[in-house]
């Protein structure tokens, strides 16, 4: 059910869009009832929401993965008490204007429960970044204020921040914390406007221990949001409160921020998150297949990295469609199965294809594309053929078997291999580097 689960959010995210599926999908957990699917939401505001919204699209997802119809419904999860909310963790549950003042501290539930720091995993892409958020939720509002996450899409920005406020709750269970995306504050925002309470709302973000605000770029061109945040800021900073910050940009290319803002983002710590390399791809794909109970054979695991996109999501998402079709089929992992879970989420049409590279290649080194694609095993052909599968992989796209397939009817391993060497060597030689960078921009400029 978990692996069904899983592989139902990445539909579930294109379904509803990136919002939705936030605020609404991904704070959900699954779990197996009596003949049905029982979703746990947080609370009967929630449990309320998605029934009316989002539980035919759910339901329908789980159909299609599962191939059998399935009942589907949500629960609040135990212990969970909806007066007890205070922080809204979503844009709808802020518009809400739910009650303001709470003694107790936020309930955890708002946060993703598995975005903690263990399930992070750690490499030089992201380990200022880590050791940052580390550093915070051991001494929140000292060391570094304010802290300042920056990354692309899908690189980990709000699983640390929830991890962050996680560790910080289990240190201090009491402290309060406010952790939500910078759109909610405007939705908050507008919402106390509207009903005249303004002192409401600044009491409910300037008592807080601290304040993590996701993806602040949004608040781009947004000056009355703007003003209002950067009296909380103060506030919190001048009490010594710590604040935390993501965005996916640096505060200096955000257009449309107002100066001392920028200026109060650049003053504390500004970590950024970079696109993971290829080991920290395979640890990442190896933790997340680990944590379902999946083993993951390193021939495949590889085949995964070649395939996933550049963020981590994509590469989360390719794994679980893999898993979903594995579970469904009854049949372990293979580059056959790998393929067909993902075939329908590949773009439709490449745009170059690999004869225009192979004539390119042949061209460019002297060679006829029939030796190219030969099993000739003379030296200099040797190389060629490598660039040209490589150049096939990653301009083309096109998927391994296909590549082995119009290269004279080779195993995909060999493919893989290629693409491997000619990574390895572009590194190392300058030159060549040079020549399949000339290549790579002939072809991108082709007529598709
Ligand atoms: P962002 O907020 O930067 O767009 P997210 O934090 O939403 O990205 O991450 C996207 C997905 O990738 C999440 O499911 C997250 O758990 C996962 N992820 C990102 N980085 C890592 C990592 N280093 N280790 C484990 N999972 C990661
Ligand atoms: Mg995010």
């Amino acid at each position: 059910m978990e692996a069904l689960w899983s592989a139902a959010l990445p539909l579930l995210r294109q379904q509803v869009g990136e919002r939705n599926f936030s605020a609404w999908i991904e704070p959900i957990r699954c779990v197996s009832g009596n003949g049905e699917v029982c979703l746990e939401v947080p609370s009967r505001f929630f449990q309320e929401w998605i029934t009316r919204h989002f539980l035919s699209a759910i339901r329908e997802a789980l159909t299609q993965l599962g191939g059998e119809p399935c009942a589907v419904r949500a629960v609040v999860a135990a212990g969970d008490d909806p007066q007890a909310r205070s922080v809204p963790s979503t844009p709808a549950a802020a518009a809400n204007g739910e009650p303001v003042r709470r003694p107790r501290a936020p309930k955890i539930g708002h946060l993703v429960p598995h975005y903690t720091f263990e399930t992070f995993v750690v490499g030089a892409a992201n380990e200022v970044a880590f050791q940052a958020a580390q550093a915070v939720s051991a001494h929140p509002g000292r060391r570094f204020n304010p802290v300042f996450l920056h990354g692309g899409v899908g690189l980990g920005k709000t699983h640390l921040i929830n991890a962050l406020a996680h560790e910080l709750l289990r240190r201090r269970a009491r402290m309060r914390i406010v952790c939500l995306a910078a759109e909610s504050f405007m939705n908050v925002l507008i919402t106390s406007l509207r009903q005249d309470q303004m002192n409401a709302f600044r009491d409910r973000f300037r008592q807080v221990d601290a304040l993590i605000l996701d993806d602040v770029q949004f608040l781009a061109g947004k000056e009355r949001t703007q003003e209002e945040f950067f009296h909380t800021f103060n506030a919190l900073y001048g009490a010594e409160k710590q604040i935390v910050l993501t965005s996916d940009k640096p505060p200096a290319a955000i257009n449309g921020l107002e100066q001392r803002l920028r200026s109060r983002f650049e003053g504390g710590l500004i970590a950024d998150i970079h696109p993971p390399t290829r080991e920290m791809r395979l640890a990442i794909l190896h933790a997340k297949a680990g944590s379902h109970g999946v083993t993951l054979v390193p021939e495949m695991a590889e085949l995964l990295v070649q395939y996933g996109g550049p963020s981590v999501r994509e590469l989360e998402g390719a794994l679980n469609r893999v898993m979903a079709t594995a579970a469904v089929r009854g049949a372990p992992i293979s580059a056959e199965l790998i393929e067909a879970a993902l075939r329908p989420f590949r773009r439709a049409r490449p745009v170059v294809s690999v004869e225009a590279i192979q004539e390119v290649v042949s061209v460019r080194f002297g060679v006829s594309v029939g030796d190219l694609v030969s099993h000739c095993r003379v030296r200099q052909l040797a190389l060629p053929r490598q660039i040209a599968m490589y150049l096939s992989r990653t301009v083309a796209e096109v998927p391994f078997l296909t590549i082995g397939e119009k290269f004279g009817g080779r195993d995909h391993s060999t493919i893989m291999y290629a693409v491997r060497t000619v990574e390895t060597k572009r590194v190392a030689d300058r030159d060549l580097d040079q020549i399949i960078a000339g290549i790579e921009c002939q072809l991108r400029e082709l007529p598709v």
